[in-house]
């Protein structure tokens, strides 16, 4: 199996982390999850832009241009021969002895990536899934892919022990977002879902999916919704790179729709399906 290491696709075992990466230490780095269909990298230019914007939003410089990351991502996939599946890229601001404070000068940042199979979800975008409800406890710059993922952690935790497929997190009455994953609504014909704003991120899949809705004429609405009226939506969505627009047919004990994925959903579906790379075999 070959990784990324900074600018070298190396194999795993050579790669050296020091205990002082401040990635390891602090959580003070970003990251991405980048989907691959049949080999074809998908959204990877948002992906890319995504993760220099929450670089730049933490001060932190990334030691190459988005064109060589993305031909190291390309490098990567074939090294791998990766078929279906993920490739996760992080860059922490590197090591230095510990100090709160950003490194003076400053470290160059550690890159690291690597691939992993994974088949799409089929059965749970069939049936759709429940979730369960969890506070979000997370901090102010949701909009940030940090590697500070405890809150979404101790969120995703919750959904696992109650059988649930994800947590949605609720800010006092307000749907924020998933533990992983970005969340809507539709109530009579329109989709509502949070506006982008700094508590929550915006999500790659939720931008296709804002496409989505123009192309087969579903209204959006980009505004908070409270708990109460996600228990009374008509139909609801969790979504991301790794499981699509997933139908959510259960939020805690009560039953969404009619229990089974709602035609817009379906819509929605197809709309997104149309967009990936080639044949959608698993
Ligand atoms: N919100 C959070 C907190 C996430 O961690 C993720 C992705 O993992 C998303 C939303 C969805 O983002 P994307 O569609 O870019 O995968």
């Amino acid at each position: 199996e070959k990784v990324l290491w900074n600018d070298q696709i190396v194999t795993r075992d050579s790669v050296h982390i020091s205990i002082e990466d401040r990635g390891y230490q602090f959580g003070d780095g970003i990251y991405e999850v980048v989907k691959v269909y049949n080999g074809d990298v998908f959204t990877a230019t948002e992906h890319i832009d995504r993760l220099y914007a929450s670089a730049d939003k933490i001060g932190m410089a990334i030691p190459y241009t988005k064109d060589v990351l993305h031909h190291l991502i390309h490098q990567l996939i074939e090294a791998n021969e990766l078929g279906t599946g993920i490739v996760y890229l992080q860059v922490t601001r590197g090591h230095s002895p510990r100090n709160h404070a950003f490194p003076n000068p400053s470290v160059e940042a550690v890159v690291t990536g690597y691939t992993r199979e994974s088949a799409r979800p089929v059965q749970d975008l069939e049936t759709g899934v429940s979730v369960c409800l969890v506070e979000d406890v997370r901090w102010l710059r949701c909009d940030i892919k940090s590697l500070n993922l405890l809150g979404n952690v101790m969120a995703k935790q919750q959904a696992v022990e109650k059988g649930c497929f994800e947590a949605v997190q609720h800010r006092g009455d307000v749907i924020t977002e998933g533990s992983s994953s970005n969340a809507y609504g539709i109530k009579d014909g329109i989709l509502y879902t949070h506006p982008v704003n700094n508590l929550i991120l915006n999500g790659i899949t939720r931008q296709v999916i804002l496409d989505c809705c123009k192309e087969i004429g579903l209204p959006v609405v980009e505004k908070a919704f409270t708990v109460a009226q996600a228990l009374e939506m008509d139909e609801f969505i969790v979504s991301s790179t790794g499981i699509e627009v997933m139908p959510v047919v259960k939020i805690e004990e009560t039953q969404i729709g009619d229990g089974t994925p709602g035609e817009w959903t379906r819509k929605l579906q197809t709309a997104f399906e149309a967009k990936l790379p080639q044949q959608l075999h698993v």
